[in-house]
C-alpha cells in the first residue's frame, strides 16, 4: 500500500516514539485507532465534562483533553490521535462557535499530540521546547529503532498484520517530510502564559518526570489543573525513561504542581477520571512508595535483579496496570538512585 504524506504523517505521530500508555506498543495502537472509530457513533466515543469557569474536559480516546471557552476563542489542551481528533474539534463546537485558537501539548507522546494534524490549520501549538524537538526527530528515531524490532518481532513468532504494521510505520517514517510534522510552533522553556477572557492558563515545565517535555497546565480564574500525564488517577504510570522521564522527577514534579495550586483545584488526570488535590495526593503517595522500595532494597545490600524479584507494592494493586507497569516502574526508580 502506498502512503499518502497525511496518513504517513498519522502513523509516525503515533509511533512517535510514544509507548502511549494504556496501550503501551504504538502498533497496537495503531490497530486500534482504525478500528473502532469508524465503527461507533461520535457521541458514543467522547464524553465532555464541564468543571467550572468554562473549563471542560473531554474524555475520548488517549490522553484527557481539556479546552477553555472564551468570549472571542477557544484553547484546547492536548489532541488524542489523528483519527480522532476532527471529532474533538466538534465536540468543542458544540459548546462554542469560536474558534480555537491555540492547542497546548503536555508532552509529545502520540495520544496526546497524534491529532495535532486537524488543529494545525487552525490552531497555533504551543508546548515545551523538548516536545518539538522529539516530534521532530521521531521519525529518524523510529528508522534507527524499527528494524530491530521487526527483526524481533518475527523471531517471536508474532502475528503477521503485528509485523505488517511495524513495516508500514517504517515505511511511514521514511516517507515523511520533516516540516510536515505538526509540532508546536511556539515553544518555551520553563513557562508561558496564556491569556482568554478574564482567564489566564499557567503553562508549567516541570522537572523531568513521564517526559522530560512535561508540563501542567494551571487555569487560574477556574482553579483547575490539567496535569497531563505527570498524573495517572488509580492507574500505575508510565515513566519514560527512553524520553527523559524519571521517576524522582516525577516526584519533584508532583510537589512542584501541588504547591503551584490551591487546595481546592479541579483535577484532570492524563488518565483517568477527573478528581481534586486529594486524588493527585494519593498518586503522589504511590511515587514516594515506589522511590522508598527501590532506596530500601539498595540500603539492605540487595541487587537490581532481587529488587526486582521481590518489589511488591500491595496498596496499589488495585491501580489498573499494575501487573504491566509496576516492574518497569521500579526498573525507573532502582536506575535512578544515586
Ligand atoms: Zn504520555
Amino acid at each position: 500500500m502506498k502512503l499518502t504524506p497525511l496518513s504517513s504523517l498519522a502513523l509516525v505521530a503515533l509511533a512517535s516514539t510514544a509507548m502511549p500508555v494504556l496501550a503501551h506498543d504504538p502498533v497496537q495502537v495503531a490497530a486500534a485507532a482504525t478500528q473502532d472509530h469508524h465503527e461507533r457513533p461520535e457521541d458514543a466515543i467522547f464524553k465532555t465534562n464541564p468543571l467550572r469557569g468554562g473549563v471542560y474536559a473531554l474524555y475520548g480516546r488517549g490522553g484527557n483533553v481539556g479546552f477553555v471557552v472564551g468570549p472571542e476563542y477557544a484553547i484546547v489542551i492536548d489532541s488524542q490521535f489523528k483519527d480522532i481528533a476532527p471529532g474533538i474539534l466538534r465536540q468543542v463546537a458544540k459548546v462554542t462557535d469560536k474558534p480555537v485558537k491555540f492547542l497546548v501539548n503536555t508532552h509529545h507522546h502520540g495520544d496526546h499530540t497524534g491529532g495535532n494534524d486537524a488543529f494545525k490549520p487552525i490552531s497555533v501549538i504551543v508546548a515545551h521546547e523538548n516536545v518539538r524537538r522529539r516530534m521532530l526527530r521521531a521519525p529518524e528515531d523510529l528508522i534507527r529503532d524499527m528494524p530491530g524490532r521487526i527483526e524481533a518481532a518475527k523471531k517471536a513468532a508474532q502475528p503477521a498484520d503485528r509485523i505488517k504494521a511495524m513495516e508500514d510505520q517504517l515505511a511511514a517514517a521514511k516517507a515523511v517530510r520533516i516540516e510536515e510534522i505538526a509540532a508546536p510552533i511556539v515553544t518555551f522553556d520553563a513557562a508561558v502564559k496564556l491569556h482568554i477572557g478574564g482567564e489566564t492558563l499557567h503553562v508549567i515545565h516541570t522537572a523531568p518526570a513521564h517526559t522530560d517535555g512535561d508540563s501542567f497546565v494551571w487555569f487560574e480564574k477556574a482553579n483547575v489543573l490539567h496535569m497531563g500525564d505527570l498524573f495517572f488517577n488509580k492507574m500505575i504510570p508510565f515513566i519514560d525513561t527512553t524520553s527523559g522521564g524519571a521517576a524522582a522527577g516525577y516526584l519533584a514534579a508532583l510537589d512542584q504542581a501541588i504547591a503551584y495550586v490551591p487546595a481546592d483545584a479541579i483535577v484532570i488526570p492524563g488518565h483517568g477520571d477527573v478528581t481534586d488535590v486529594a486524588g493527585l495526593k494519593a498518586f503522589r503517595q504511590y511515587i514516594v512508595d515506589l522511590l522508598a522500595s527501590a532506596k530500601a532494597a539498595k540500603a539492605a545490600g540487595k541487587t537490581k535483579e532481587q529488587y526486582l524479584a521481590e518489589v511488591d507494592l500491595p496498596a496499589y494493586k488495585d491501580f489498573s496496570g499494575y501487573k504491566d507497569r509496576f516492574k518497569t516502574n521500579a526498573t525507573a526508580a532502582w536506575d535512578g538512585l544515586r
